[in-house]
């Protein structure tokens, strides 16, 4: 996609502060943090929103999970947040998902 902001991360045509990459994802800090940690985690394949997945993505999405998990660990994080937001009602705002790693602050239940 071109006209994408994550893909042109994802390419290195655009800068982002990367943490971690692999063959699946890429993962980078968030340039408006919500959070002392605040970590985006990106398939290097353009998927719009979680409503555009097919079934050959389910590893994918569980991969996801995972790296998150073990960034949560790199990052000291014992508690933390995971969470993808899907269309412009949830604040859905860059149409490349995109599994958002929170942590190091208290949150609250339900989010706002
Ligand atoms: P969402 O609102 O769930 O679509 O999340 C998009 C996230 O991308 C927001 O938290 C933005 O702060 C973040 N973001 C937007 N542009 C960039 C960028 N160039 N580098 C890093 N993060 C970005
Ligand atoms: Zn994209």
């Amino acid at each position: 996609m071109s006209d994408c902001l994550f893909c042109k991360i994802v390419e290195g045509a655009i800068p982002a502060k990367m943490v971690f990459d692999d063959e699946h994802c890429i993962a980078f800090r968030d340039i408006n943090p919500q959070a002392p940690t605040h970590v985006l985690i990106v398939p290097r394949k353009h998927i719009a929103t979680l409503n555009d997945l097919g079934d050959a993505d389910e590893a994918l999405v569980g991969h996801l999970h995972l790296v998150a998990s073990r960034l949560a660990k790199a990052e000291g994080l014992t508690g933390y947040r995971t969470l993808f937001n899907t269309n412009r009602e949830a604040g859905q705002t860059v149409f490349h998902i995109h599994l958002h790693l929170l942590g190091g602050r208290a949150f609250a239940w339900p989010p706002g």
